[in-house]
């Protein structure tokens, strides 16, 4: 595989962070460009991200010293520096938008965290075990766009990166009929730590701004169809959700009720489990966790602290599965919000996208 030298947009943040430590070391792509907002641009990476450094492992080395550059006022220069860019910022629907359509619009490939282009019908939202397919809408995205190379392919809201892994598979089998879901959020989700955010300890909020509403309705995209020029929707299966913030780290768990179609027995579906995979682990591609979904058979696992980095965040926790009164079966999952569900979800994106020829 060839090198790609790649730009994180909104390097300094939560996410962005993560894409740094993800990215200094990656075998295929190669950081050439770290920019954020004009607040950081001028100043080394290490001196606009160390007040707010909320990683584990130290800045890398090989970043520290580049100067950020303002994402905006500076895009003619990023994108002849580039390959393509990760985009994670925290801006406003409509600034977001224009920001992603401007580098695609300069034939720089936007690989985005970003919600606001989650809906635009032409742009793919995958998870790449489960859809990949969709990256197939991109021919019709650059004639939209009048590009050549430029587009924009997005990941999924973080919330949703454990329970339709792990229903996805089973739908295929047995076709889900309704979802009921019940999320216990990290506060890294929220751009935060326990330091910035005190009054999380000893508290649980019953509130995240918009995130059942995504949790209810991005499924349907994940399960879509390409017809024609656009992805189709799907009008099932039917989920609802309630969404709370809880007093950890990182990771989301998820408690989960769901019934089927044809009802499979608890045997058949563990087996479902175990035997998924999708093409990122067929290509190999470099984050592609070797086992994606993983049943935990002890009662009171996986536990957020423990299993949230299993395959360097990138592999689904499962547990608990067993029938229940109201719904045919109730599990509990898990996955790790800022790799699988950011940072990392971005960078397999990523991967897939060069493996299938997208970023040539
Ligand atoms: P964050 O920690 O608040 O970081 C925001 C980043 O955006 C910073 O780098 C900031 O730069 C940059 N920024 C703000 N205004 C800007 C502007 N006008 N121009 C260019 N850059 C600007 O936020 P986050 O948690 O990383 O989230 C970033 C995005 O990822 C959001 O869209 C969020 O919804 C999404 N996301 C987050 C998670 C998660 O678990 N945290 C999961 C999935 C998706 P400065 O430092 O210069 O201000």
């Amino acid at each position: 595989m060839k090198t790609y030298n790649v730009g994180i947009i909104g390097a300094t943040g939560m996410v962005g962070q993560r894409f740094a430590l993800l990215l200094s070391d990656h075998p295929w792509f190669k950081v050439t460009v770290l920019a954020a907002s004009s607040r950081s641009a001028g100043k080394t990476y290490e001196e606009a991200v160390t007040p707010r450094w909320a990683m584990s492992e130290p800045i890398p080395e090989s970043l520290k010293g580049i100067t950020v550059m303002d994402a905006t006022a500076d895009i003619d220069k990023i994108c002849s520096l580039v390959d393509f860019v990760f985009c994670a910022v925290d801006m406003k629907k409509p600034d977001i938008l224009a920001l992603e359509e401007a580098y695609a619009k300069h034939e720089c490939p936007v690989v985005s965290n970003n919600s606001a282009n989650r809906f635009t019908p032409d742009v793919p939202m995958v998870i790449p075990e489960l859809n990949p397919e969709h990256i197939d809408i991109i021919p019709e995205q650059r004639k939209r766009l009048g590009t050549k190379r430029g587009f924009i392919a997005v990941k999924s809201n973080c919330s949703l990166q454990s329970y339709v892994p792990a229903l996805f598979p089973l739908d295929e089998k047995f076709g889900v009929d309704k979802c009921l879901v019940c999320t216990y959020q990290a506060i890294s989700g929220a751009g935060k730590t326990f330091e910035r955010w005190p009054e999380i300890l000893d508290n649980v909020i019953p509130y995240i701004g918009g995130e059942e509403e995504k949790s209810e309705r991005e499924p349907l995209k994940i399960w879509g169809k390409i017809e024609g020029d656009h992805i189709a929707l799907a009008n099932e299966p039917k989920f609802t959700a309630q969404c709370l913030r809880v007093p950890v780290s990182d990771g989301h768990m998820a408690a989960v009720f769901v019934s089927f179609k044809k009802k499979p027995t608890k045997e058949e579906i563990l087996e479902v489990w175990k035997n998924f995979s999708g093409v990122p682990q067929e290509l190999k591609l470099p984050h592609a966790p070797k086992q994606f979904l993983n049943y935990f058979v002890e009662d009171d696992m996986p536990q957020t602290k423990l299993n949230r980095n299993l395959e360097g965040g990138m592999a689904v926790s499962i547990g608990r599965l067993r029938e229940d009164t109201q719904y045919d079966y109730k599990f509990v999952c898990l996955s790790h919000n800022t790799l699988r569900g950011a940072a990392g979800g971005g960078v397999l994106l990523a991967e897939l996208l060069c493996a299938k020829g997208y970023m040539d």
